[in-house]
């Protein structure tokens, strides 16, 4: 059978064909097929798009500017003008309205910024190409379904580049399991409907298992000769026992005596803050897999009611590391035989885990944190 994942390049126009029985197989309409496949063409700005790499690595100081004044602002703002229907999304969800508002400022700037790209044409693209092709496959597929279901029309399909659609940048297959039509107009329309993007939103945070008595988390202050290897997602306590080992409010006040589920997150290494995060900011991990996204929704919320900034500011003389430069620490790191695996300026868990063992090593502090200091101490000169 012609797979159209295989790794033959087939041709656009017959890729589609194929795709076209499939879909129809999968129970989609012919009369949705034939508006919405007819004269697909590929778009590629959408390949450029998913083919850029990125030349830095995404730093926290860097990533926490989307939590600026203008968007808190705004927010609270558009907190007073929704604020009849927050109330109701949160009675019936259980979400609180900040978190819904932070979610909506962070995903599509409050609705400014949906991305203009027409669904279909741009996930056909992206499923035809092999990189993803399974993935987005899947997409089109939901796509299509929703199409079917007479939800939105083709022409107001609109999302990012990628098929992320409306106020909360749903791909379709979460679309299809989680978007609500809260107004009851027997349409889930999460492109210009505020009471349906906000609940689907609500509905999804609410299936990932949100806890609404709690909060994301909170910045912290670690004691002096902290142990910062301690400081992943791998290991926790309850909330007692890192304050059993001396981490503190940011004011210097004990920690609540609780024994909710808590992990401690160094996001910019040991000299930039520190979180304390407990199971809800594990739940905004499961929107967006990123720990920068998890905190930057958490202080965005946490700004909307009125909050302080978190205390620490970037340092003056913060300069970028390259993905270059992150490829030849991990390199220079396997051939020291603290293993990190295929050098690929990806820094995961494997990559912060050898650079601890190093610091170790060398005594210095394990954050397990990529500086520019790591690469010149390690391949520099
Ligand atoms: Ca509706």
């Amino acid at each position: 059978m012609n797979s159209a994942s295989s790794a033959q390049p087939t041709n656009f126009d017959d890729w589609l064909v194929d795709f076209r029985a499939s879909a129809s197989a999968a129970g989609v309409s012919e009369r949705t097929l034939n508006i919405a496949l007819r004269g697909t063409q590929q778009l590629p700005d959408v390949i450029a798009k998913d083919r850029r790499q990125a030349e830095f690595t995404l730093s926290y100081w860097r990533y926490m500017k989307r939590v600026n004044s203008k968007r808190i602002q705004k927010g609270i703002n558009l907190l007073k003008t929704h604020k009849s229907l927050l109330q109701r999304v949160t009675n019936k969800f259980g979400v609180p309205a900040h978190y819904l508002m932070a979610f909506w400022g962070l995903e599509s700037n409050f609705g400014k910024s949906f991305g203009g790209y027409p669904v279909i044409p741009a996930l056909a693209t992206l499923a035809h190409d092999g990189r993803r092709s399974k993935f987005f496959r899947a997409q089109l597929i939901a796509a299509l379904k929703i199409l079917d279901n007479g939800d939105i029309t083709l022409e107001r399909m609109r999302g990012s580049w990628a098929g992320a659609m409306g106020h909360f940048q749903f791909i379709p297959t979460t679309y299809q399991a989680y978007a609500v039509d809260f107004d009851g107009d027997g349409k889930r329309d999460i492109w210009s409907n505020m009471a349906d993007a906000l609940a689907s939103a609500a509905n999804y945070l609410s299936s990932l298992g949100w806890d609404p008595k709690q909060r994301w988390g909170r910045e912290v202050k670690l004691p002096q000769h902290f142990d910062f290897s301690k400081a992943t997602l791998k290991d926790w306590k309850p909330l007692s026992g890192w304050r059993r080992a001396g981490v503190k409010n940011i004011n210097d006040t004990s920690l609540p005596n609780i024994d909710i589920k808590t992990w401690l997150v160094i996001p910019a290494g040991h000299k930039g803050p520190a979180f304390a995060v407990y199971p809800n900011f594990r739940r905004i991990m499961r929107w967006n897999k990123s720990i920068l996204y998890a905190i930057s929704i958490g202080h965005l919320a946490d700004r909307l009611k009125g909050a302080a900034p978190i205390s620490i500011v970037p340092p003056k003389n913060y300069r970028r590391v390259s993905i270059q430069k992150v490829r030849e620490i991990q390199a220079k790191l396997n051939s020291m035989g603290f293993y990190v695996g295929n050098p690929d300026g990806v820094v995961g868990e494997n990559t912060r885990s050898a650079i601890r063992d190093y610091q170790k090593r060398e005594h210095i502090p394990a954050d397990g944190h990529i500086t520019i200091n790591l690469w010149e101490r390690l391949v520099g000169k």
